[in-house]
């Protein structure tokens, strides 16, 4: 089966290919061959895919360009669409590539595959669609609260997807998962932007008073659970993907710091972020209870193993962060 996978040069989606084409795992999924769709944005990048397996074709475009992605569809049976514009900070300096991308973008996808009769489209989005929770958890029929430009276009796609399942009965699965953190994520979110930067000798901007607390997901987890939902999940379903791991910044950075041998004085307090959403919290019992899901990594190793990547991968980083600072 060929396996349509859009944004797979970035950090969950090249983690997502990496597992499907590791030896033995065609056989469980039934994926044959991947093919991948990417614009290789400053986010994507060819060294996080392995180019040489037999099983992957990559393909570099735009998820906009119409003939494009019919002419990918036409020999596609799935898709899983990673695809996006994924900074918040980039949303709000500026949010037209986010609406173009992750909204018309996404419905050009949905438009192709219910022209040549795709059997499944899974739809990658975050717990930042249900906005801020001050207290308890989301579940997956809370109304959608979106603050931020990114996390708007993102509710806007998810939308835009279940539609597409219930206007044209087209099966469609949405998934919506905390923070990710783990290896080959780019040098300007939270977890790798610290740790490079502490590894460098830097210092660490840190938002506000430290407070705003998030879930933290391995993206190893969040790639079992979006196989999860791919071949266990129900049509027009939603599945919230949490990591277990709640934290404010101010604790995320502490364990940062420790497991990089640094210490508070590295840390640099710096305006909060405008509109700055509080607290994410996402209550995934339906992903646990109807397909079994569990996250497997322990956050402290998971972090630890992450921080070791970093320490002996400089060579994929240094570059990216030194396009980030020119
Ligand atoms: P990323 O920014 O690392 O990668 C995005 C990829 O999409 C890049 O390879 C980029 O080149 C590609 N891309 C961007 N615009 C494109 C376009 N117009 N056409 C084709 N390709 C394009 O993102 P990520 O962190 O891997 O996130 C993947 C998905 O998961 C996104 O949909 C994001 O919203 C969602 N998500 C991420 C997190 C997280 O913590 N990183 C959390 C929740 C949900």
């Amino acid at each position: 089966m060929n396996l349509l996978v859009t944004g797979a040069a970035g950090f969950i989606g090249s983690a997502y290919a990496r597992m499907l084409l590791a030896p033995g795992a065609a056989e469980a999924s039934g994926v044959t061959r991947i093919t991948v769709l990417d614009k290789l944005t400053y986010a994507g990048s060819l060294d996080n895919l392995d180019l040489t397996h037999p099983g992957l074709t990559f393909v570099r475009g735009d998820i906009c360009d119409t003939e494009l992605v019919d002419r990918l569809m036409a020999r596609a049976s799935q898709v899983v669409h990673f695809a996006a514009e994924s900074h918040v900070d980039r949303s709000i300096a500026a949010a037209g590539e986010f609406v173009r991308t992750n909204v018309a973008g996404t419905q050009t996808l949905l438009d192709a595959a219910l022209r040549h009769g795709v059997e499944r489209f899974v739809h990658v989005s975050t717990d930042e669609v249900y906005g801020s929770v001050e207290s308890g958890s989301s579940v997956e029929e809370d109304p959608l609260s979106p603050n931020s430009p990114y996390a708007a276009s993102k509710a806007a796609s998810d939308l835009v997807a279940l539609s597409y399942h219930r206007t044209h009965g087209l099966d469609v699965r949405v998934t919506r998962c905390s923070n990710n953190y783990g290896p080959r994520q780019f040098p300007e979110k939270i977890v790798p932007l610290f740790i490079t930067s502490l590894l460098d000798g830097g210092d660490v901007p840190l938002y506000g008073d430290g407070l705003n607390r998030r879930d933290w997901l391995h993206v190893e987890d969040h790639c079992r659970a979006i196989e999860l939902v791919r071949t266990q999940g129900t049509p027009g379903d939603v599945y919230n993907i949490g990591g277990g791991t709640e934290l404010s910044n101010q604790e995320l950075t502490r364990q940062l710091l420790a497991a990089c041998g640094a210490d508070w004085s590295r840390v640099r307090h710096v305006p909060d972020r405008k509109g700055h959403d509080r607290r994410y919290s996402i209550e995934d019992a339906k992903a646990r209870r109807e397909l079994g899901y569990r996250p497997r990594h322990d956050f402290a190793s998971g972090l630890a193993a992450t921080v070791a990547w970093y320490r002996d991968n400089r060579s994929w980083w240094v570059p990216l962060k030194s396009r980030m600072t020119a």
